[in-house]
């Protein structure tokens, strides 16, 4: 208990798991806590004295289901192991921290998603200066980045880190308060430990670097390098073995990607469906076809971080295009990928010097297919060089090879292709030492392949010889006494024994020593057989360790190559979502979308990636959109259900898709560069932060007018909803005119105001679309076309109609519905004929006025209580009314 409670007393904030046998124990506060957690039994242990100690204990075996729940709720759990073996040690057995997982800091595969990031970031800022740095402790990644104030909550969506570390006592950014809302684990840390001078001193030892500038590193990344030294001082806290398998930094700076906020990646549903958070109904979802655990991470990662730059966006379409287009080498690329498993977590697991047999064998497994994803790769590359030969052969007009620059470069395949290596000496050296299934540890099961070391096949030889060992003795020793039923056997209590029958006990040499009387026989040993026991016994142990220093030593030299390794990982999980995003493309019919710089976004035959898979093909109807300079607003009206947050959303993700540098779903698309993609989508309720949904949309809406600038794309689906029909009108009204004119940027909003179609005759590039519907009798066909102009119906009614509300609801409505019209209409020809202008809004408001009145007519029974004055009646009189009201509630039945 006394090295518990000095172990414990140094790793206060963790729950301590405190190895003892096969167990690992806690105690006091931990025990408490993990057995409330975890669901484990309580007890509690004698501690000398009078004080029990509570005490709970998870089974060594099944460690990992309990770190992978205790670190889902935020605990960080500290593994404390004995360090020598209990058999040999004298007194109490060592034991010493091996490392302490938290929820930003986690290496085991059991605590990991596969296919997605666990960043751990830490946190500074200097003025109007942010600065990030963040890592993943299982595949190493590791980013500085430089961002403002106003971005930092778009960082942080894209990252989704488990922990951040902040400095203590600093004011909270809301950007933080949200993240811890979404279970990142907010770790506070010293001020002292960003201190830019100390940190570029951490990171110059962790990388044995004189200088940060080899990194790219600048004077004015300072922020994020203090934000860098205190991720790293804290890793090795966390990692008392090191960290050596973190990769140089990659310098990320503002204007290189998009920054999504997270309303824009929720409303869109990029990576997460708005129902539960889940992959499927996404963008994501649609476009994974990676076929690599690190191409699932990096499409993931590109979705989140659309580019803003349209050479970088070329280069990318220009290898999706290569790749589409490719019908031989595309597969071979995507079949040579498959079966390549997750190289940058293997090969950060064997720099860390964690890596079981089996994970090295599958490194070495992926290594050796990466010469055919070179070779695909390398076709692809080729072909387009080919045709671009041929184009010039053929005497192409200038402009023709400008319009298919893609025919020229194979892009970012290109740059791939500059940075390969197949790591060739690491797969060889691991599939010559390793046996080609090795086991998850090393012992019973061989490890090492035969061949390697000549002391281990020796060893060998001399275990698995035990058979033919007997048999050689045996024969020796019935040669020298003669006695021709001598034999040799083992049993567990004497080990190896000659044994004699007592006929011919008269004929043993003096050197036999006997151990066992049986009836009719007597056992023996020799010194010559005791020697060859020790040899046989002690063989399976020589081997067992004899392994493991020859395969600690191959694990240490492609460890040694950590860079390397992430080097390639890196490049094979580019090509991976490249020719994903090629396959998606030829599978569901996308193009390439022509990037511009100038304003105007222009798509024909677009279709929501989403929804049109949910339907059977061709069901999907496609429509046009276009934004110019002059018209660069829409008003889009339409009855419910009509699609318009569909057209909407279909949209963004179009231009999202496109700067991510893949094809989209449309006909053609011609789309100038955006800097931003904003949305606001219905009314997002956020009860858990405490905000009301109209609060929420005025904020959403808000960051929306404070940040979007001209070159940005504003998609609104409905605002002012959340409050009353003047306030809401008011507010989108005001809305959209600042859209128009201050911020004059490209927008979308749909809305079922049909007042705000009276914008288009105010602001001159304002625009009116509708979602069409034809009306059949009583009923509505949704058509699902966008047309110019707007539409002056919600058809509602029908919409509740197919909703089930009861058919008396929907006569009533259908009657009052009526009746309004019918005022609304009146009223416009009265003044029509007192020749005023006839103002739809206006007339609107009137009757919306006369339906509060005849919607809520005083009831006879309230009117009746409202003339009551309590003080002035007596229990009789207040008896009598009592009645009355009864009784007049009783007629209406
Ligand atoms: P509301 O005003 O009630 O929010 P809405 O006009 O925004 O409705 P959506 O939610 O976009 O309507 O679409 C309703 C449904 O119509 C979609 O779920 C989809 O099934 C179908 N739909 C939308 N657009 C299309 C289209 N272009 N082709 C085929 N079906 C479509």
């Amino acid at each position: 208990m006394q090295q518990y409670r000095e172990i414990k007393a140094r790793h206060q904030d963790a729950i301590l798991f405190f190895r003892m046998g096969d167990f690992y124990e806690m105690f006091y506060d931990d025990a408490e806590t993990a057995s409330r957690v975890l669901g484990l039994t309580l007890t509690s242990r004698n501690n000398g004295g009078a004080a029990r100690v509570p005490l709970a204990g998870v089974p060594v075996k099944a460690v990992n289901e309990y770190l992978r729940r205790l670190v889902a709720q935020g605990f960080r759990v500290t593994i404390c192991e004995q360090v020598e073996d209990p058999k040999l040690a004298k007194g109490l057995v060592r034991r010493e921290v091996v490392e302490t997982i938290t929820p930003g800091a986690v290496f085991a595969d059991d605590l990991l998603d596969g296919v997605r990031n666990n960043f751990l970031c830490a946190l500074h800022q200097a003025g109007d200066a942010v600065g990030m740095a963040a890592a993943d402790l299982s595949t190493g990644e590791f980013r500085l980045i430089r961002t403002t104030p106003a971005d930092l909550e778009a960082v942080l969506a894209r990252l989704a880190p488990g922990e951040m570390l902040v400095t203590r006592g600093a004011p909270p950014h809301h950007a933080i308060a949200a993240r811890g809302e979404e279970n990142t684990l907010i770790t506070e840390r010293e001020a002292w430990e960003f201190d830019a001078a100390l940190a570029s001193e951490e990171l110059s030892r962790q990388f044995g670097v004189a200088s940060l500038e080899g990194f790219g590193v600048g004077a004015e990344d300072t922020v994020a390098v203090s934000a860098a030294g205190a991720l790293v001082r804290y890793l090795r806290e966390l990692q008392p073995g090191g960290v050596p398998h973190l990769a140089r930094p990659v310098v990320e700076r503002p204007g290189n990607v998009m920054p999504l906020d997270e309303m824009t990646r929720r409303n869109l549903e990029l990576v997460e469906s708005l129902r539960g958070g889940e992959t499927s109904g996404t963008l994501l979802d649609v476009l994974d076809r990676t076929m690599t655990p690190m191409g699932a991470r990096a499409l993931r990662q590109w979705i989140l971080a659309p580019l803003s730059s349209r050479a970088a966006i070329e280069a990318r379409l220009d290898a999706v295009e290569a790749l589409a287009r490719d019908a031989l080498a595309r597969p071979a690329l995507r079949s040579a990928l498959d079966g390549v498993r997750d190289v940058e977590r293997l090969a950060s697991k064997a720099a860390a010097g964690r890596a079981t047999p089996r994970e090295l064998g599958a490194l070495g497994a992926s290594l050796a297919r990466l010469p055919a994803v070179e070779e695909a790769a390398r076709r692809v590359a080729g072909g387009v060089e080919a045709r671009s030969a041929r184009a010039a052969a053929d005497g192409a007009a200038a402009d023709d090879v400008e319009e298919h620059a893609g025919d020229r470069s194979s892009g970012a395949i290109d740059d791939c292709l500059v940075h390969w290596d197949s790591c060739a000496d690491l797969a060889r050296d691991i599939a010559h030492t390793l046996v080609e299934h090795p086991p998850l540890a090393i012992g019973d099961e061989r490890t090492i392949a035969d061949g390697v070391d000549e002391e281990l096949d020796a060893l060998r030889a001399l275990r698995d010889g035990g058979k033919d060992g007997i048999a050689r003795i045996q024969a020796a020793e019935r040669a020298r006494t003669g006695i021709t039923s001598l034999k040799v056997g083992y049993n567990r209590v004497f080990g190896y024994y000659i044994e004699v029958t007592n006929a011919n006990r008269h004929l043993i040499p003096p050197d036999y020593q006997r151990r066992q009387t049986l009836t009719g026989a007597e056992r023996y040993v020799t010194p010559e057989l005791k020697e060859y026991e020790d040899q046989v016994l002690t063989a399976a142990e020589r081997i067992e360790a004899r392994e493991r220093a020859l395969f600690e030593a191959l694990r240490a030299r492609v460890g040694a190559a950590i860079a390397r390794l992430q080097r390639v990982a890196g490049v094979v999980a580019q090509l991976d979502v490249l020719s994903t995003l090629a396959e998606v493309a030829e599978r569901e019919g996308y193009v390439r979308p022509e990037m511009t710089d100038e304003f105007a976004l222009e798509i024909v035959g677009g279709r929501h990636p989403v929804v049109e898979r949910m339907m059977p093909r061709e069901q999907f109807i496609p429509n046009d959109v276009r934004l110019t300079e002059d018209a660069r607003m829409i008003i889009l009206t339409g009855p419910n259900m009509a699609g318009k947050s569909t057209i909407l959303r279909q949209i963004g993700l179009i231009v999202l898709m496109a700067q991510t540098g893949g094809f989209v779903p449309a006909v053609r698309a011609r789309l100038g560069v955006v800097d931003r993609v904003f949305t606001r989508v219905g009314a997002s309720d956020n009860l858990v932060r405490g905000q009301s949904t109209f609060m929420v949309e005025m904020s959403e809406t808000s960051a929306i007018l404070h940040t979007a600038t001209r070159r940005s794309l504003v998609l609104l689906d409905e605002i002012g909803r959340g409050t009353s029909t003047y306030d809401g009108v008011s507010i989108a009204w005001a809305v959209s005119e600042h859209l128009h004119t201050v911020t004059g940027c490209k927008a979308v909003f749909a809305t079922h105001y049909h007042e705000l179609t009276q914008l288009a005759d105010e602001l001159e590039a304002i625009r009116n679309y509708n979602v069409a519907v034809r009306e059949v009798g009583e009923r509505v066909l949704f058509l699902h076309t966008l047309e110019p102009g707007g539409a002056d119906r919600s058809y509602g009614i029908e919409v509740g109609r197919l909703a089930g509300l009861p058919e008396p609801v929907i006569a009533r409505a259908r009657e009052l519905l009526h009746q309004l019209e019918g005022r609304r209409k009146a009223n416009g020809e009265r003044r029509e004929a007192k020749g005023e202008r006839r103002d739809e809004r206006e007339e609107r408001r009137e009757v919306d006025g006369q339906l509060g009145l005849f919607a809520w007519a005083p009831d006879p029974v309230v009117e009746r209580l409202r003339e009551v004055d309590p003080n002035l009646v007596t229990p009789m009189q207040a008896l009598q009314l009592l009645m009355e009201l009864a009784e007049e509630l009783e007629r209406r039945g």
